[in-house]
């Protein structure tokens, strides 16, 4: 949905254009309509779904900018609220020049006075200040038409509740009302039935803290070979809406930048992007034009996202608490996700500290096979082969039987590779073969020169023998 889908006028779909707001959040989509009729509400989100511009622009279109006296009240918890919520206002009413006055303690009364009086239509404040310029004369509530508690869990917590409930009784029994906030606890729950007995339920789903019902899995794969596994994992679990979680943004843009190059409907989703390529992206990810989206930690915070249907941990998440955060995006409104973690050999033991967080198993299954030909090639990671000193054992299929002498072989697979004597390691001569070691940083060069070349007169054939890590 787009905001001209909604009943607003003209100097307000201006106005949040220029914001850069494209599309309603869920809340503001529900909310708006609703309020606009001058119904109550009792809005549920969690922090950072738009409950600001669900009141904003309800009141932004329903107070008449140029009339007298105050018409919309607006309690917040916080001074930094009042300015941040005053600001937001203020942006809405930009074209409309409706008067929005932020009200708050702690500082002089003189300018929010000057406010007031010079055609203040919106007060947006904190409870005690606005109870001290109504006693004081200076706020008069009897032509308040709406009504908002924003973040009331939060007032409530800051033990605000006597204000509001005085505050409450100031405003015409009319009014429209409004209440907001990210939990309901009981108390909550009885101000709405004694203040807003009439009211409209909005609830937005949200953040599960439980992961239980999500199949969740582990695949061991190094770095090098993340795409390919990730690009397997796709092609057999064909997912509705993945998320794939990247440590960095510079990661996030290369996996969908392949993956794209693949043919999938991948697009990469973070915070160096401009707002306006965002909702591009979040509109195909709800349009389902996109089937891939590739992302970090942060820039998936405020995705609300109900169809996804498989997590990917393309990397590892820093901190246990992430793994439940990423995971609880799938596997909701009682659907069945599922959660697959990439780990490599060095990341593995990460993992029970996760599963205890999480409260769950996470049990390891392969990559899986597709029985088509790959379009992203596995490729030797020596860095997953090497061994806990950092060294990678070869297997090379020449041995005594072949009159191969250690020295000889040693020599001649130096050569082979353009290494130096020190740089390889052990080299041991079996019957039927030979096995020898080499730094995972010269694994490449040896495996380029001496697989499937010609060593000591044969033919030769190099394995990675992988040892326990
Ligand atoms: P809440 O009060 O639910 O915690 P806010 O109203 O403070 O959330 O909004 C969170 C952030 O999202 C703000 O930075 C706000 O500017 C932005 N925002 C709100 N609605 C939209 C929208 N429709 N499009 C883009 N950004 C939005
Ligand atoms: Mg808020």
């Amino acid at each position: 949905m787009r905001f001209d889908e909604l009943p607003l006028s003209e100097p307000l779909l201006r106005a949040l254009a220029e914001m850069g707001y494209e599309e309603p959040t869920p809340i503001q989509e529900q909310a708006i309509p609703i309020a606009l009729r001058r119904r109550d509400i009792v809005g549920q989100a969690q922090t950072g779904t738009g409950k600001t511009a669900s009141f904003g622009i309800p009141i932004v279109e329903l107070v008449e900018a140029q009339g007298n006296g105050v018409e919309a009240l607006v309690l917040v918890p916080t001074r930094e609220l009042a300015e941040q919520v005053g600001e937001e206002l203020g942006e809405l009413a930009r074209f409309k020049g409706t008067g929005i006055v932020p009200i708050y303690g702690g500082v002089s009364f003189g300018p929010q006075l000057k406010g007031l009086k010079e055609g203040g239509r919106v007060v947006v404040g904190t409870p005690g200040r606005i109870m001290d310029h109504v006693r004081r004369g200076n706020l008069d509530l009897r032509h308040v038409r709406i009504l908002v508690l924003d973040e009331a869990d939060r007032m409530l917590d800051m033990g605000f509740i006597d204000d509001i409930k005085w505050i409450l009784k100031q405003v015409p029994k009319e009014s429209q009302k409004m209440l907001f906030s990210a939990t309901m606890p009981g108390i909550i729950k009885g101000i709405s039935r004694q203040f807003l007995p009439d009211h409209e339920t909005i609830q937005v789903s949200e953040d599960r803290l439980t992961v239980e019902g999500t199949d969740q899995s582990y695949i061991k794969v190094g770095y090098r070979n993340k795409v390919w596994a990730l690009y397997r994992v796709l092609e057999a679990e064909k997912p509705e809406l993945a998320m794939v979680f990247c440590r960095t943004k510079h990661e996030a843009d290369k996996v969908a930048k392949l993956l794209k190059g693949h043919g999938f409907a991948c697009e990469a989703l973070h915070g160096d992007m401009p707002q306006g390529a965002r909702n591009r992206v979040m509109q195909g990810v709800r349009d389902s034009t996109i089937k891939v989206l590739v992302t970090t930690n942060v820039a998936a915070r405020g995705i609300d996202v109900l169809h996804t249907s498989h997590v990917i941990n393309y990397d590892l998440p820093e901190d246990p608490e992430w793994y439940v955060h990423r995971v609880g995006r799938t596997g909701r409104m009682g659907r069945a996700g599922k959660a697959i973690t990439f780990v490599t050999k060095e990341e593995e033991k990460f993992l029970g500290d996760i599963a205890q967080t999480a409260g769950t198993k996470i049990e390891l299954r392969q990559v899986p096979e597709t029985g088509a030909r790959d379009k992203v090639q596995k490729v030797l990671d020596f860095f997953e082969y090497a061994d806990r000193t950092g060294m990678v054992h070869f297997r090379i299929d020449i041995g005594r039987k072949d009159n191969v002498s250690m020295m000889q072989l040693f020599q001649a697979l130096s050569r082979a590779s353009g290494l130096h004597d020190q740089d390889l390691g052990k080299v041991q001569v079996y019957e039927g073969y030979s096995e020898f070691e080499v730094p995972r940083e010269l694994a490449r060069r040896v495996y380029q020169g001496v697989h499937r070349r010609v060593i000591l007169g044969k033919p030769v054939r190099l394995a990675v023998v992988e040892r326990k890590y």
